[in-house]
């Protein structure tokens, strides 16, 4: 298995000049990317769904990433996350240069530095929230069980630890899934859509959570939605319309999670 170590760059991966440079912005970068697009498929029917996307996201910001469907929010959130690779461009995460690694470092980098957080949960149904916890922790390979148990009651499920899936309401369910994200311990939330299937309280309790773990653990937080009142709790939004990103804006006085409403 090929592994990164943590606080180690990929060989392969070359740093970027924005990173080379080293100064004290750049060092604090999470994401960058300068002129990234992605196209699936070829000639005629090819869609351009990220067309020529620049972006800096210094660490610690909660960015939250507006648009109508099918505009490109969960391509770019892909790319951002290496479960893509772009088409052209550059695009950098925590230092490293994901447009330079193969297929196989960028799986090792998605498994060992994003943590993602998705609509419909994925939870696996025949594990308690528990197991579904502790599988990613053995991917990992690290200490199973006592660190997705740190990182249940982290979420507040201490004590359904050993509910399977189906006795949990929604909103325990997607605080399941952000404990799974958590066990890698990652400086980077990746969330598409995560309070789309939840009614408001639950949604805000979620992103209430979301929010602590930006605020309190300086992880930088990127969240998908189409829903833009959830903009007003964000430090920063960026708007996509058919590809692109057509506005880019820090919120002055960002709103708390419980004041906001749709
Ligand atoms: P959003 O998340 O804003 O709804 P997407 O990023 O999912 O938008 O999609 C943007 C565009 O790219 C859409 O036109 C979509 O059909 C297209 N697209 C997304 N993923 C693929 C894929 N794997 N293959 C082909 N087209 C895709
Ligand atoms: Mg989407």
């Amino acid at each position: 298995m090929i592994s990164i170590e943590r606080g180690s760059h990929i060989k392969a991966g070359t740093r970027t000049d924005h990173v080379r440079a080293g100064t004290r912005t750049e060092v604090l970068t999470e994401v960058y990317l300068q002129d990234v697009s992605k196209t699936y498929g070829e000639g005629r029917t090819s869609v351009t769904a990220v067309r020529s996307a620049s972006l800096q996201i210094p660490r610690g910001q909660f960015l939250v990433i507006l648009g109508p469907s099918g505009s490109g929010k969960t391509t770019l959130l892909n790319l951002i996350g290496g479960i893509e690779p772009p088409s052209s461009g550059t695009l950098a995460v925590a230092g490293l240069d994901i447009t330079a690694l193969g297929t196989q470092q960028r799986t090792a980098f998605r498994r060992d530095y994003v943590g993602f957080v998705f609509q419909f949960f994925n939870l696996i149904p025949t594990l308690t929230a528990l197991e579904n916890v502790q599988l990613i922790a053995e991917l990992l390979d690290c200490n199973g069980e006592a660190l997705s148990e740190k990182s249940l009651k982290s979420v507040g499920l201490g004590e359904r630890m050993n509910h399977f899936p189906r006795a949990l309401s929604g909103g325990e369910q997607q605080r399941v899934a952000i404990a799974r994200a958590l066990v890698k311990q990652p400086s980077l939330l990746l969330a598409d859509e995560p309070t789309g299937s939840l009614d408001l309280d639950t949604g805000r309790q979620i992103l209430a959570l979301l929010h602590q773990l930006n605020r309190r653990d300086n992880r930088t937080v990127i969240l998908v939605t189409h829903n833009s009142a959830i903009a007003n709790m964000a430090d920063r939004v960026i708007r996509m319309r058919s590809g692109e990103i057509i506005e880019d804006t820090e919120v002055e006085k960002p709103l708390a999670p419980e004041e906001v409403t749709w």
